[in-house]
C-alpha cells in the first residue's frame, strides 16, 4: 500500500506548496541514483509523493480518501498496472516526470532518465480508448489490437541466428556501458554511457538473425485482451506495462498508455464519483409524497419523495454512483426533482383545483386559465 506521503518528505499535513517543493528538491538530491549514496527506492518513493503533493487535486484526493489509486505497484507483462492510472496520476516508476529541480542534475550526470531508458527500451505507444458509460462506470474487459513491433519469432528477441554463438561484447566487455569521468564544477564526477557496439545489450551475435536482421523484434499486429477497471472516466490514462512496443535485442519493452474516452449516456451524466440524472414528479405527488421509480446504473430503484418536495430538489441515493477505485465504496446517485404542472386540466380537474386554491386562501383567476394571485 502506498506509504505515507507526507512522512515520505518529511513534513506535517499542513505543509504548503512552498514546504513541498523545498521538502522534495532536498530529498530527490539525496536520494538521487546516480549520487553515490543514492538510494533508487527511496528516490521513487520521494517522487511519488512529489507527484501526488504538488498537485491540488490529487493532494486533496490523496487527503480524502488516503490514495490517488496508483498504489499496487509492480504489474508483470500484459497486466494491468494500477500504478499507472492516471488522471495525470502519472508517475509510472520509469518515466519520472522531472521537476526543473533536475535541470541541475542533467549536465552533472549525464541528462537525468536519459540513461536509465536508453534508445534499446521499446518505444511506449498511445492509444485511444472508447467506452460507453456503462462499462466505465463498471469496468470492461476489451480486446485490443495493435500494430507494433513485437518480439521476433524466430531468434526469439535474441537478435542472434538459431544455434549460433552470441559473443560478449568487446568493446564493453559485456556491460553494456562505457565508463568514464568527467570535470564539473562539482569536481570530478564519473559518467556512464550506453556502448555504441552493442547497443548497450552487451552482446554481439556472430550471426545476425536473417528474419530481424539482429535486431530482435518484428512488427505484427498483436491482440490483447485488457481489464479496464470500474470507475474509469473520459480524460484518464491507463498505463499497460510492457504492452508497448518491445525492446532492442530483448531489451524491457515500452508501455501502452490507453486515453479514456466515455460516451454520453442519454439520462446519465456524470460528475467525478457521482452520477446525476433529473425524475420528473407529478405535481400531486410532490405534494403528497410517495414513492417513484428512477433509473440508476444498477437498475430501477424505488425512491421515497417526502410530502412538499419542491422542483429542483435533489434527492441522494446511497451507493449508486461511481465504484471507487480499490476500494469497495461507491459514490452516491444524485436525483433532481423536476415537478410536472399538469397542463391540460378537465373541467372538474379544475374545479377541485378551484376549491383547493380556495381552501388554502389563495385566490385563483380561473378564467385567465393559470393560477395568479391577487396582489393588493
Ligand atoms: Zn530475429
Ligand atoms: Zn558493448
Amino acid at each position: 500500500m502506498a506509504s505515507d506521503y507526507y512522512q515520505t518528505l518529511g513534513i506535517p499535513k499542513t505543509a504548503s506548496a512552498d514546504d513541498i517543493k523545498r521538502a522534495y528538491r532536498k530529498l530527490a538530491h539525496e536520494h538521487h541514483p546516480d549520487k553515490d549514496k543514492g538510494n533508487a527506492d527511496k528516490f521513487k518513493e520521494v517522487n511519488e509523493a512529489y507527484q501526488v503533493l504538488s498537485d491540488p487535486q490529487k493532494r486533496q484526493q490523496y487527503d480524502q480518501y488516503g490514495t490517488t489509486f496508483q498504489n499496487g505497484g509492480g504489474g508483470g507483462r500484459g497486466g494491468f498496472d494500477p500504478s499507472g492510472f492516471s488522471q495525470g496520476f502519472g508517475f509510472n516508476g520509469q518515466n519520472f516526470e522531472f521537476d526543473d529541480a533536475f535541470d541541475i542534475f542533467s549536465d552533472i550526470f549525464g541528462g537525468g532518465q536519459g540513461r536509465r531508458q536508453s534508445n534499446r527500451r521499446g518505444v511506449d505507444l498511445e492509444m485511444e480508448i472508447n467506452l460507453g458509460f456503462s462499462e466505465a462506470v463498471f469496468g470492461v474487459e476489451k480486446e485490443l489490437s495493435i500494430d507494433k513491433k513485437d518480439t521476433c519469432a524466430k531468434c526469439e528477441g535474441s537478435g542472434a541466428e538459431p544455434n549460433t554463438k552470441v559473443e560478449a561484447c568487446p568493446k564493453c566487455h559485456g556491460t553494456g556501458q562505457i565508463r568514464g569521468m568527467r570535470r564539473t564544477i562539482f569536481g570530478q564526477v564519473s559518467t556512464v554511457v550506453t556502448c555504441d557496439r552493442c547497443d548497450g545489450t552487451g552482446k554481439v551475435p556472430d550471426h545476425p538473425c536473417t528474419e530481424c536482421k539482429g535486431t530482435g523484434t518484428k512488427r505484427r499486429v498483436k491482440r490483447l485482451k485488457i481489464k479496464i477497471p470500474a470507475g474509469v472516466d473520459s480524460g484518464m490514462r491507463i498505463r499497460v506495462s510492457g504492452e508497448g512496443e518491445v525492446g532492442y535485442r530483448g531489451s524491457n519493452a515500452g508501455d501502452l498508455y490507453l486515453h479514456i474516452s466515455v460516451d454520453k449516456h442519454p439520462i446519465f451524466t456524470r460528475n467525478g464519483l457521482e452520477i446525476l440524472s433529473e425524475a420528473p414528479v407529478s405535481f400531486y405527488q410532490a405534494a403528497l409524497g410517495g414513492e417513484i421509480e428512477a433509473d440508476t446504473v444498477d437498475g430501477k430503484v424505488t425512491v421515497k419523495v417526502p410530502a412538499g418536495t419542491q422542483s429542483g430538489k435533489v434527492l441522494r441515493l446511497k451507493n449508486r454512483g461511481v465504484p471507487i477505485m480499490q476500494s469497495s465504496r461507491r459514490g452516491d446517485h444524485l436525483l433532481t426533482v423536476r415537478v410536472v404542472t399538469p397542463t391540460k386540466l378537465t373541467k372538474k380537474e379544475k374545479e377541485i383545483f378551484k376549491k383547493l386554491a380556495d381552501e388554502s386562501g389563495e385566490s385563483v383567476n380561473v378564467d385567465q386559465g393559470f393560477w395568479s394571485r391577487f396582489t393588493s
